[in-house]
């Protein structure tokens, strides 16, 4: 893990790079033109920037993904021009900052950290991109604490104790609707879904920009998990975290601004357990083709018509068994 000033970066250094040279393009900056994918461990192996203008034709520069003894994650070395240097004073280098990484460290802030303070609970507060929390009025807990019930059907959904103080489940009984507090990933509650005891009606704030749900508690509860799975409704996800596989629930089957997150969290595995009707064929594909540059994906498939909460009552051993793994 790249650390700068004390503060972890939980994107892994091949997307970090990968990030650096799409920012270059756009910047009109030719530099880092080749990038290999690194092996689990191996170093990544790249076009030099110090040498040739960028230009050399066979990547003959280094740089480390695991920490080595004096030598921390990010760091560059360069067989045929000898340069060593930091992360951050690549980035600088790249940018034509000699400022001996000062830029590259606020480029790293920026990019992947966003978050004052070093501790590791603290990393759940890492706001999203284009995060909207400065305007935004979280849900009090005034009224979370209204809907502290516990009504038959969050069971009946194969809901247990356990997820339901985890997640804050409850039951408003003025509209008889279960409740879903969903937080932002700073862990304050964004809105709260609900759905409709007695019909399938499902409410969801007006003009909501749907997040990737659960995604603060997929960090809180399975901080080094490389694996995250990616489920269209919340009672599907929610059924994933019972049989302790973290997962978000898109609300749907993922729309452009859930994507475009997902490629930046830093998760290695990406295991996709949309339904299996129209909708969730068309999201797979989309998924797979937006997301298979940033990670391993793979899909979990449930029988035609099911979805991963029609399994919520099997047992943990025979669960898996329910799904396929290819289209
Ligand atoms: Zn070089």
């Amino acid at each position: 893990m790249v650390v700068v000033d004390g503060v972890p970066i939980l994107t892994d250094i091949y997307h970090v790079i990968l990030t650096l040279q799409r920012e270059l393009r756009l910047n009109g900056s030719p530099l880092l033109a080749t990038i290999k994918p690194p092996k689990e461990g191996a170093d990544l192996m790249l076009t030099c920037p110090y040498h040739k203008h960028g230009m050399e034709s066979k990547p003959s520069c280094g740089i480390t993904t695991i920490t080595k003894p004096n030598v921390p994650v990010g760091t560059l070395y360069c067989f045929s021009c000898k340069t060593t240097a930091s992360l951050p004073e690549v980035i600088s280098h790249c940018f034509g900052k000699h400022d001996g990484g000062a830029f590259g460290k606020g480029w790293l802030m920026e990019h992947f950290v966003s978050v004052e303070g070093t501790s590791r609970s603290e990393l759940f507060n890492i706001p999203a991109r284009n995060s909207k929390d400065v305007k935004q009025n979280y849900i009090t807990e005034e009224e979370l604490s209204s809907y502290r019930f516990i009504h038959p059907y969050l069971y009946k959904r194969g809901m247990t104790d356990e997820l339901i103080e985890m997640f804050d489940l409850g039951y408003d009984r003025q509209r008889k609707m279960v409740t879903f507090p969903i937080k932002a990933t700073n862990g304050k509650v964004l809105f709260v879904a609900k759905r409709s005891v007695n019909t399938k009606f499902f409410y969801l704030p007006k003009d909501l920009e749907k997040p990737l749900c659960y995604l603060y508690e997929a960090r809180k509860y399975y901080p080094d998990s490389k694996e995250l799975y990616i489920c269209e409704s919340l009672f599907n996800a929610l059924t994933m975290y019972k049989f302790w596989f973290p997962a978000v629930a898109c609300l749907g089957t993922g729309t452009k601004e859930q994507i475009e997150q997902l490629k930046y969290l830093g998760y290695k595995k990406y295991i996709i357990c949309l339904d299996n009707d129209s909708a969730g064929d068309k999201g797979r594909e989309r998924l797979y083709n937006a997301l298979y540059k940033y990670a391993l994906v793979e899909f979990l498939i449930p029988p035609k018509g099911k979805d991963v909460n029609d399994f919520a009552n099997d047992s943990r051993e025979n669960f898996l068994n329910n799904f396929s793994k290819s289209c």
